[in-house]
């Protein structure tokens, strides 16, 4: 089920982000692993670590941009650690009202190109918002990343693949051909995530 070498399922591993088990998941289907994606933040000098690995890809695939833009919250300390990295600038973007934007202050993004970096992509919902964001501030997309892809490379924004370090192609099983609750082992709901979709 993992594409990637030994040395990013070790680090993700180290984190204890990416957990083994039986998971209930949000949408009710049991799963093998789940991605805390809080244990990350909690730990910095993993998180440095796995950090090193995306800004070589980025370093590699994308010759030329001024941001690095990621949205709030949980992908900030990513986005703001990978734009330091690669000397570049960084910015945040936040739902107001509902509407992704770049909050005030980060008043010299337009016309410029950025690169995306979020954490997780699971329908791809906040990064289409991101891209959408940009559009109407004339900012170029020249990238978009994450650490795991829990769609297995099957998510595309405007038609473009999405870069990732990990990608999971994580079966979700209904409950009743559930290969764990046939083996009666003790099943965990965790927590509710922050982000919509
Ligand atoms: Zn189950």
């Amino acid at each position: 089920m993992f594409d990637q070498d030994d040395k990013v399922l070790k680090l993700f591993q180290d984190s204890d982000a990416l957990l083994q088990g039986h998971f209930k998941l949000t949408s009710g289907k049991h799963s093998e692993w789940y991605f805390e994606k809080i244990r990350l933040i909690e730990k910095p000098v993993v998180m440095d670590k796995i950090i090193d690995l995306l800004v070589a890809k980025i370093r590699r695939d994308i010759p030329d941009f001024d941001y690095v833009v990621s949205p709030a919250y949980g992908a900030i300390a990513l986005g703001f650690l990978a734009a330091l990295k690669l000397g570049k600038k960084f910015a945040f973007t936040q739902r107001v009202d509902e509407k992704m934007s770049f909050r005030l202050g980060f008043s010299g993004i337009a016309g410029t190109r950025a690169v995306i970096v979020e954490d997780i992509l699971t329908t791809g919902g906040s990064i289409n918002e991101v891209v959408a964001c940009f559009r109407e501030h004339n900012v170029k997309t020249a990238g978009i990343y994450v650490l795991v892809d829990r769609s297995g490379g099957s998510v595309l924004v405007e038609g473009n693949p999405v870069g990732s370090l990990l990608s999971l192609k994580v079966e979700a099983f209904d409950p009743d051909v559930c290969p764990f609750c046939a083996l009666d082992m003790p099943i965990t709901k965790p927590g509710a995530s922050d982000k919509k979709a």
